[in-house]
């Protein structure tokens, strides 16, 4: 078994090591951020979510027209490989496939085959104290990218939109941005969803808003669900959001977090309400598989 902090890489069925670990120079997810990619997290050794990620990767490829060289049962069984070759019960996958070694021009013609990468490393989180306090948010001026042009549904390695949006935040000194789509409705955020409570309802922008279709924002729906907990899909603004009583996000990373702070207006009472706590409980319950 490696230490914990060498990571497990897996590309085109060969392990390598991080210095090993290399593509070419002329694969077109380098030269043009043309490939899909997935983050996922393994709790106690079990690879959260496997199948809900998977599918989303292979729905991603299909929307851009890139054919995955292998099934996604054999994907699974591959990450289930890294996962226990990695010797890390807790640990994050990135997955990603490129659209592969091409030419110097945008054709995806000339890439024939698709470049299959497993990272399986430590999980970045924000700090504990925001789960307890909550977290400052702002809004970006960067306009999340519309369905037509580069669409958030496709989970795409073009993530410069969301790139340009975190920077605001670091100049803010926030950990994140919510990102407006063109009509200028609430999308989501850099790397997150994002989701409202207002008088015992959690209302969140549905996909036509232009997001990324969370796995921990389904997750979260159906245990919103099961728990009797109001949840609909609705056409947010700025204002929604500055007038809610409780903003969280969720993502595989962040998991579920509360919002206290956004473009300076207090949320609520200013601490994470009790729906938001509710929801991280039994999120926690549910991904730790408890
Ligand atoms: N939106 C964006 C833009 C993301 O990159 C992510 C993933 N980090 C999310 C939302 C949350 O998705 P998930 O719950 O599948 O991690």
């Amino acid at each position: 078994m490696q230490p914990e902090t060498e990571p497990t890489i897996w590309i085109d069925g060969e392990f390598r090591t991080k210095e090993t670990a290399t593509v070419s120079v002329y694969d077109h997810g380098f030269l043009y951020g043309d490939g899909v990619f997935e983050g996922i997290r393994v709790y106690s050794g079990r690879v959260f979510e496997s199948h809900a990620h998977l599918v989303r990767l292979y729905e991603s490829a299909k929307s851009i027209r890139m054919t995955i060289p292998m099934s996604l049962a054999e994907l699974s069984d591959v990450l289930e490989a890294c996962v226990k070759k990695s010797g890390m019960t807790d640990s994050y996958i990135r997955l990603v496939v490129s659209r592969g070694p091409g030419d110097l021009g945008i054709d995806p013609r000339k890439s024939p085959r698709p470049c299959v990468i497993v990272i399986v490393d430590k999980i970045n989180v924000y700090p504990a104290e925001v789960y307890q306090t909550g977290m400052a948010i702002i809004t970006s001026s960067v306009t999340r990218n519309h369905s037509n042009a580069c669409p958030p549904r496709v989970k795409s390695l073009n993530y410069l939109n969301n790139v340009l949006a975190k920077i605001e935040a670091n100049d803010a000194g926030v950990y994140e941005a919510i990102m407006l789509n063109s009509q200028g409705n609430v999308a989501e955020c850099t790397a997150d969803n994002i989701f409202i409570v207002r008088s015992g309802e959690i209302q969140t922008p549905g996909t036509s808003e232009g997001i990324l279709e969370g796995v921990t924002r389904r997750v979260v729906m159906e245990l919103a669900k099961q728990h009797s907990i109001p949840l609909v899909e609705k056409v947010l603004q700025r204002h929604d959001v500055y007038i809610a009583d409780e903003v969280f996000l969720t993502g595989t990373g962040a998991e579920v977090v509360p919002v206290t702070k956004i473009d300076g207006r207090v949320i609520g009472d200013g601490t994470p309400g009790p729906i938001t706590k509710k929801i991280a409980q039994i999120y926690m319950k549910f991904a730790r598989g408890g």
